[in-house]
C-alpha cells in the first residue's frame, strides 16, 4: 500500500501541491494526468523524496513518514528510496555503460551482488523488456523506445514495491511510444504497482486501473479509469481529455477502454 495523505509542497511563495491525498493499492496502477504545472512531477518526487512535502504524510509499505516540523531524516530517506523505482521522459541512462551495464548498476553499486549474479538477473529483466538481443548495445546505438525500455529494467532491477514513470512515451514518436506503453502494460499484468505520470491518454487508458487528475496543484477528480475516462464528473477533467483527445486523435476517446485485466 502506497498512501499520501494531505501533502502541502511549496517552493519559495508558490504552493505547488494542496492538501492532496492519493493511495494506490499494491499491484494496481493508477495514472496522474492533467495539465503541465499541475505538480504532477512534484508529487512523484514526493513518493521517492527527491522533493520533501512541507505537510503531510506518506505510508510506503511500512514505511511511515510525517512531513512538518522536523524533515525525515537520511535512513528515513534512504529506506523509502530503496523502496521506489523512477523512470525518466528523457531516459537518463549512462553513456558510457551497455544496456547491460546500466541495469547492472545499482545492483552492484547499492544492493552490492557480485558480478555474475547481477549479470544474470540483469539479462533477466531486459528479456522482460524485450531487449536481450541488445544486452552489449551501448544507449547511442538504440531506438527511444529501446533506451526507455532499458530504463525500466533499471527501475526494476531492485525489484521496487512502486515503480514511479514521469511522462515515460513524452519524448518518444508515436509507434516507439507504442512499444513501451506494451511493456509497461505487461507490467502491470504481472502485478507490478505503478503509479505513471503522464498526458498520454492512450497509455493512461490502456495501463491504468484508477487516475487522479490534479490540476494546479490540487486533486480535482479521481476514480477507476474507465468511469473516468467515459465519464468524467467534473467539467474541467471534460475540457482536459477534450483538449488531448484533440491533439491526439489516436488517443480515441470515444473507444477508450480499460485493459482487459
Ligand atoms: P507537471 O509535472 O504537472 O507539469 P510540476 O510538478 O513539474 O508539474 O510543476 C508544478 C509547478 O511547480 C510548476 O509551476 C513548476 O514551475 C513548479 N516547480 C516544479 N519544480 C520546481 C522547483 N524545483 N523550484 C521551483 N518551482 C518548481
Ligand atoms: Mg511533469
Amino acid at each position: 500500500m502506497i498512501r499520501l495523505t494531505h501533502i502541502d509542497k511549496r517552493f519559495g511563495r508558490s504552493e505547488v501541491l494542496r492538501r492532496v491525498s492519493v493511495s494506490a493499492r499494491e499491484g494496481s496502477v493508477t495514472a496522474l494526468i492533467g495539465p503541465s504545472g499541475a505538480g504532477k512531477s512534484t508529487l512523484l518526487r514526493c513518493v521517492n523524496l527527491l522533493e520533501i512535502p512541507d505537510a503531510g504524510e506518506l505510508v510506503l509499505g511500512e514505511e511511515v513518514v510525517h512531513f512538518g516540523s522536523h524533515p525525515p531524516g537520511r535512513e528515513a530517506i534512504r529506506r523509502v528510496r530503496r523502496q521506489t523505482g523512477m523512470v525518466f521522459q528523457n531516459f537518463q541512462l549512462f553513456p558510457h555503460r551497455t544496456a547491460l551495464g546500466n541495469v547492472m548498476e545499482g545492483l552492484l553499486v547499492v544492493q552490492r551482488w557480485p558480478q555474475e549474479k547481477a549479470r544474470a538477473h540483469a539479462f533477466e529483466l531486459l528479456d522482460k523488456v524485450g531487449l536481450a538481443d541488445k544486452a552489449r548495445s551501448w544507449p547511442a546505438q538504440l531506438s527511444g523506445g529501446q533506451q526507455q525500455r532499458v530504463a525500466i529494467a533499471r527501475a526494476l532491477a531492485s525489484a521496487p514495491r512502486v515503480l514511479l514513470c514521469d511522462e515515460p512515451t513524452s519524448a518518444l514518436d508515436p509507434e516507439l511510444a507504442l512499444e513501451v506503453v506494451e511493456v509497461l502494460t505487461d507490467l502491470a499484468r504481472d502485478g507490478t504497482t505503478m503509479i505513471i505520470a503522464t498526458h498520454d491518454l492512450r497509455l493512461a487508458a490502456q495501463v491504468a486501473g484508477e487516475v487522479v487528475v490534479l490540476e494546479a496543484g490540487e486533486v480535482i477528480e479521481s476514480g477507476p479509469a474507465t468511469a473516468l475516462f467515459n465519464n468524467p464528473r467534473h467539467e474541467r477533467t471534460q475540457r482536459f481529455i477534450a483538449t488531448l483527445g484533440h491533439a491526439h486523435p489516436s488517443a480515441g476517446i470515444g473507444t477508450i477502454s480499460q485493459r482487459a485485466s
